[in-house]
């Protein structure tokens, strides 16, 4: 048979060469990720919450390192099924605004629409815990999604559709392409966001046709990245946030704060200048929220605060990002700035970054 007899490459087959993805507590143990005596307690755990952690994320694991930050991240703990009396089904109260199924409308000028509920990967302190997962229940119908467009349209204020879930670029590219073929056909709306984890956790569904999907004419893609860790960084995530970055669309990144994984200056560090180097502009770092069995994630918002201040002291503006907390409830996210300002008399006590104290004279 001649070279040119043979069928073109198949595009759609590049995600299902990549390694299994982990799904239970049987494939960690037998990948080395547990200890064998942990199964029962990882089945519990597993049979609580949503459970996955692709090959691409289980590879960058060091398994003689029983504190290892990306383990952390997706391997569930025993823990998760303490709940605290503070801790909340739904932490930033998405539910009080959702006017139809699968929009969430807090503020006048944006709106987030939920398209789909699985993801690649499930982060133990996920904030929406209790409503992603493969389960049916996650799924936005045909029906519904009709709905949240013809709200959408409705709603000439809204300028901003922030796509999210679950992860958006969980959707097969075709059917992302209908979405945003369909949110570019509403005048009104100018941006769509797209936040994901897909380009660190399985970085081999950012296809060219996928990263083609998410342009359309009249309408401006935005990629928010969630990343938590310089080593989620790997060679195959930077080429995948290259392909977008290519392509012209613009990235910011979103932290999650978490204790064990990057409460620490150096690793916060690490992964701010890696994201600058990908061509990704560090925009939020948030506060963990309440979510049901995260409390070992926590750390005090002082803290933070005072890792922030560091950080300003010894990075470039463009690898810092907001430190914000989502109000509990719904009231919306809130920058957490450590405070430089003072009055003093007449005058403004300022702090510097090292703790240096100026006084600013008396404003007009
Ligand atoms: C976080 C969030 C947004 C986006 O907020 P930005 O500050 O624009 O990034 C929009 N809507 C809801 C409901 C949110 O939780
Ligand atoms: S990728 Fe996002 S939505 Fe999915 S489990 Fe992680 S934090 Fe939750």
């Amino acid at each position: 048979m001649s070279r040119t007899a043979l069928p073109p490459p198949n595009v759609h087959a590049l995600p299902a060469l990549a390694a299994p993805t982990l799904r239970s507590a049987d494939e960690l143990v037998q990948a080395g990720l547990a200890p064998t005596a942990a199964r029962t307690e990882l089945d519990a755990v597993g049979a609580r919450y949503a459970l996955a952690l692709t090959a691409t994320l289980a590879d960058t694991i060091d398994r003689s390192d029983p504190a290892d930050p990306i383990a952390r991240q997706f391997v569930p703990d025993i823990r998760e099924l303490e709940i605290q009396p503070e801790e909340r089904a739904d932490p930033i109260g998405d539910d009080a605004h959702s006017p139809v199924p699968g929009i969430v409308h807090r503020y006048p000028d944006r709106a987030l629409l939920k398209v789909i509920g699985v993801c690649a990967v499930y982060c133990r302190f996920c904030f929406r815990r209790e409503m992603v997962g493969p389960g049916a229940q996650n799924l936005l119908s045909p029906a519904a999604l009709e709905g949240a467009f013809a709200y959408l349209a409705a709603h000439p204020e809204i300028w901003e559709v922030i796509l999210t879930g679950g992860d958006p670029f969980m959707l097969a590219p075709r059917r992302m392409a209908d979405v945003v073929e369909r949110l570019a056909a509403i005048p009104h709306v100018k941006v769509a966001r797209f936040h994901t984890r897909v380009p660190i956790a399985a970085p081999e569904r950012v296809t060219a046709e996928l990263v083609a999907a998410l342009r359309a004419p009249g309408l401006t893609p935005y990629v928010a990245i969630h990343a938590n860790h310089a080593r989620e960084l790997t060679p195959a995530a930077r080429d995948a946030i290259a392909r977008m970055a290519d392509a012209g669309i613009p990235l910011v990144s979103q932290t999650v704060l978490l204790r064990g994984v990057n409460d620490d200056v150096a690793t916060l560090a690490a992964l701010f200048r890696a994201l600058v180097e990908c061509r990704v502009k560090p925009y939020y770092l948030h506060h963990p929220d309440l979510a049901p069995g995260t409390r070992h994630f926590r750390l005090p918002i002082a803290e933070g605060q005072a890792l922030m201040r560091a950080l300003r002291g010894r990075l470039s503006g463009l690898a810092l990002p907001t430190y914000v907390l989502d109000i509990p409830g719904g009231a919306g996210k809130v920058p957490l700035l450590p405070n430089h300002l003072e009055p003093e008399g007449e005058r403004l006590r300022v702090t510097d970054n090292c703790g240096g104290v100026h006084l600013y004279p008396p404003e007009a």
